[in-house]
């Protein structure tokens, strides 16, 4: 029978930034199995890319502190690029509540240590982006050092590395089940054959319910469809924007390639396996488009190349990480929210110290433990896009 330290279930960013850490921590049997013929078929490679420390919560922001520096000099320590473009995400807020909400994050951001946020008044947005209509912007937040990467590159290298150190990773192989003694976790079973180990971490993205759910355990991780409209080339924007956010009505938009790529979270969404892109989306971005940006109006788009994916969502926003209640061995790294690419880095970090060493100094890792749930503990993230 296979034999592995610790098994993968999912080969996406998650699962991938999880395998360089353990490897580059002197794991060396590290066994990621992945379900599909490629890797970044789930929703890493249907990311946005963002990746910004602007959040509301403590524990958000100490895992931005950990990942954008991290990004920031991937290749550094990788030797592969991820394409860190520190352009900025910029809020716009349209009323006094949300520039009170603007203002209580940013003192919580600079409490933790982040040094590149500053709140702006609407003359300051609008003279950066006078491209912008900003009749109703009283105000908003700029931080230099948040973003964007190429998620695909970031997953590839991260992977790669690990291989380069020892891991492997299985493709084509579907993970079926798990089996258990009075220990804890004791075997995966794959469509290929069982690996017997004591340590597995469920990485399964969008599917880490139904992956949670064969191994006995209870995980609130739903699917939720999320969509993106990229245009063809225009110039009558600059390409050097941050993600620019409009917190009216949450329309957000960076440059991409010699275009841009548009996302709004319609509130009507509702949860399910959806990943068809729906054309009628198309109209519904462009007004809000248009609205905040003018010249937007003139936009090409072409919706054969528009797409969609699944956010994996919890409750509270927040994701879901380490050992599961009653199951020594089987780790969780589930429900990232909209936030897995960004938080990729640090959730490696935290969950390569919980299995080698039971600890970890990134994060108080009880606060995001599944037991919060049955414990009442939520923490609720609400800088989500
Ligand atoms: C439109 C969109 C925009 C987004 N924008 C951003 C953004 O700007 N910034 C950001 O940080 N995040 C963003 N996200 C969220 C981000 O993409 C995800 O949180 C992140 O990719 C999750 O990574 P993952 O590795 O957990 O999941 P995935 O990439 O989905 O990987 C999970 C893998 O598990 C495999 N798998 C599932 N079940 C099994 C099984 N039984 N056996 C074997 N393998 C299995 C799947 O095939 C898949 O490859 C966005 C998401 C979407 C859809």
């Amino acid at each position: 029978m296979e034999t592995a330290d610790v098994v993968i279930v999912g080969g996406g960013i998650v699962g991938s930034g999880i395998a360089y850490h353990l490897t580059a921590n002197g794991c060396r049997h590290v066994l990621v199995i992945e379900g599909e013929s490629a890797q970044g078929k789930g929703s890493t490679g249907k990311s946005m890319g963002g990746v910004r420390a602007q959040f509301s919560t403590p524990v958000s922001i100490q895992m931005s502190l950990y990942s954008i520096p991290f990004y920031a000099s991937f290749e550094e320590r990788l030797g592969f690029p991820c394409d860190y473009r520190p352009q900025g995400y910029l809020f716009c807020a349209t009323t006094d509540k949300q520039i009170a909400y603007l203002r209580t994050n940013y003192a919580q951001q600079v409490k933790m240590g982040l040094k590149n946020v500053r709140l702006m008044t609407g003359a300051e947005i609008r003279s950066m982006f006078p491209q912008l209509r900003g009749d109703d912007i009283v105000g908003g937040s700029f931080c230099s050092s948040d973003g964007f990467v190429d998620p695909y590159s970031a997953m590839i290298g991260f992977m790669t590395w690990a291989a380069d150190h020892g891991a492997t990773l299985w493709r084509n192989t579907v993970v079926t089940g798990f089996t258990r003694d009075a220990t804890g976790i004791a075997s995966v079973e794959t469509a290929r054959g069982s690996v017997a180990t004591r340590k597995v971490v469920n990485c399964a993205g969008a599917w880490a319910a139904s992956v949670a759910k064969l191994a006995g355990v209870d995980l609130p991780v739903e699917p939720l469809r999320r969509m993106l409209v990229p245009s063809e080339p225009f110039n009558e924007f600059p390409h050097t924007a941050p993600m620019i956010v409009d917190m009216s009505n949450g329309f957000h938009f960076r440059p991409e390639a010699r275009g841009f790529l548009l996302a709004w979270n319609d509130p009507e969404e509702a949860p399910g396996f959806k990943t068809d892109f729906d054309p009628a989306f198309v109209e519904k971005i462009l007004t809000r488009a248009a609205d905040r940006v003018p010249c937007f109006a003139n936009l090409p788009v072409n919706p054969k190349r528009a797409w969609a994916g699944l956010y994996e969502m919890t409750p509270d926003h927040h994701p879901i990480l380490g050992e599961a209640p009653g199951l020594p061995g089987f780790f969780l790294a589930n429900g990232f929210s909209g936030h897995g690419v960004m938080h990729a880095p640090a959730t490696g970090k935290i969950l390569s110290d919980l299995i080698l060493t039971g600890q970890t100094d990134l994060i108080d890792a009880s606060l995001l433990n599944l037991r919060r749930f049955t414990e009442g503990r939520l923490i609720h993230e609400t800088a989500v896009l």
